[in-house]
C-alpha cells in the first residue's frame, strides 16, 4: 500500500483560517515588524511570503530593510525602537545577518514577549521547562500537522536527524514534551541508517539532499522531512528520498508542500498569540 501523503497546506489553511476569528476579536490589528538586512534573494522571498500572510490575514506588517553595511549598534537601535512600539507584537529579524553583525546579540535583544520566532534564550528556556511562551515555528508546525492527521506521538520512537537551534533541538524538545522517547542524531552520529530505522517517526532537518533513503525507513514509519534544497536546475528537494518514502512509509510529508507551508503559518499563531498577550495585559 502506498504511503499517505501529509499535506501542509491543507493544514496551513486551516491554521490561519482559525486565526481570522481570533484576529476580529483583537480591539487592534496584531502588527509584526520583519527586519531585513541586506539582499539575500532567499530571505527576500521568505520575508515577501511573510509580508503576503499578513496581509491575506490582516495582521499589521512593517518591512524595514537597513543596508548590507549596518554595524550592530545601529540593528540593536532598530530593534530597541521596536521593542518600544506597542503595535507592534511581533519582531523577526530575518536571518543570516551579514558577518559583521553579532548575531547572537541581535536575537537577545529582541524583548522575549515579541520573540515571534522563538529563538530567544528565555523562550528557549521555556520550552526547555514546559512552560507556556513562543516556539519556534517550524518544529510547532510540524507538533501541529501530526495532531491534526491524529498521528500519536505517546511512546513512539522519534528520531530527529539535525541538532540546529533552529529545527532539530525544538523538534527533540517538543516531541519530548509530547512523550515521544526521542533520539536525536547529527553528523558525528556513528551509525545514521540503524538509529533511524529504530524511528516511528523520523525526523529530517539536516539540509543535504536524499541523505536519507531505504536503509534509513522503518517500514510503517511516519517520515518528516524538513530540509529545503534547492538543486542547480532549480528543482527544491528535501533530505529524504520520496520514492523510498513512498514505499517504505505509513506517512511522509513532501518537499515542497509538506513542512514549508506550516512555519508562516506558526509564525502568524505565534503573532496572533503575542497581540493577545498584549492586549489582554494592557487592558487588565
Ligand atoms: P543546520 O545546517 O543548522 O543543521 C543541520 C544539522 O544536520 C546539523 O545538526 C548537522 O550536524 C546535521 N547533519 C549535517 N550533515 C549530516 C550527516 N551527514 N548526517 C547526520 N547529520 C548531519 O540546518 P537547519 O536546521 O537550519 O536546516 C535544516 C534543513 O531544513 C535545511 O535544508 C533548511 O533549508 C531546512 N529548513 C526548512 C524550513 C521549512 O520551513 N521547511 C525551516 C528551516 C529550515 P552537526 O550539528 O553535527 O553539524
Amino acid at each position: 500500500m502506498s504511503a499517505q501523503v501529509l499535506d501542509g497546506k491543507r493544514i496551513r489553511d486551516e491554521i490561519l483560517s482559525e486565526l481570522k476569528p481570533r484576529i476580529a476579536k483583537l480591539r487592534r490589528p496584531p502588527g509584526l515588524a520583519v527586519v531585513l538586512v541586506g539582499h539575500d534573494p532567499g530571505s527576500e522571498v521568505y520575508v515577501r511570503n511573510k509580508i503576503k500572510a499578513c496581509g491575506d490575514l490582516g495582521i499589521y506588517s512593517e518591512k524595514i530593510a537597513p543596508p548590507e553595511t549596518i554595524t550592530t549598534g545601529e540593528l540593536l537601535g532598530i530593534v530597541d525602537g521596536l521593542n518600544q512600539r506597542p503595535e507592534i507584537d511581533g519582531i523577526l529579524v530575518q536571518m543570516p545577518l551579514p558577518k559583521q553583525v553579532d548575531s547572537r546579540k541581535v536575537l537577545v535583544s529582541v524583548q522575549p514577549d515579541k520573540d515571534v520566532d522563538g529563538f530567544h534564550p528565555v523562550n528557549v528556556g521555556n520550552l526547555v521547562a514546559g512552560i507556556p511562551g513562543p516556539r519556534a515555528c517550524t518544529p510547532s508546525g510540524i507538533m501541529e500537522m501530526l495532531k491534526r492527521y491524529q498521528i500519536g506521538v505517546a511512546g513512539k520512537n522519534a528520531v530527529v536527524v539535525g541538532r540546529s537551534d533552529i529545527v532539530g533541538k525544538p523538534m527533540a524538545l517538543l516531541l519530548l514534551h509530547a512523550n515521544a522517547t526521542v533520539t536525536i542524531c547529527h553528523s558525528k552520529t556513528a551509525d545514521l541508517a540503524a538509529e533511524c530505522r529504530r524511528a516511528d517517526i523520523l525526523v529530517a532537518a539536516i539540509g543535504r539532499a536524499n541523505l536519507l533513503g531505504r536503509d534509513h525507513i522503518r517500514p510503517g514509519a511516519v517520515v518528516i522531512d524538513v530540509g529545503m534544497n534547492r538543486m542547480a536546475d532549480g528543482k527544491l528537494l528535501g533530505d529524504v528520498d520520496q520514492d523510498a518514502e513512498r514505499d517504505l512509509a505509513s506517512a511522509f510529508t513532501p518537499v515542497p508542500g509538506g513542512v514549508g507551508p506550516l512555519t508562516i503559518a506558526m509564525l502568524m499563531s505565534n503573532t496572533v498569540q503575542a497581540a493577545e498577550r498584549h492586549l489582554c495585559s494592557a487592558s487588565a
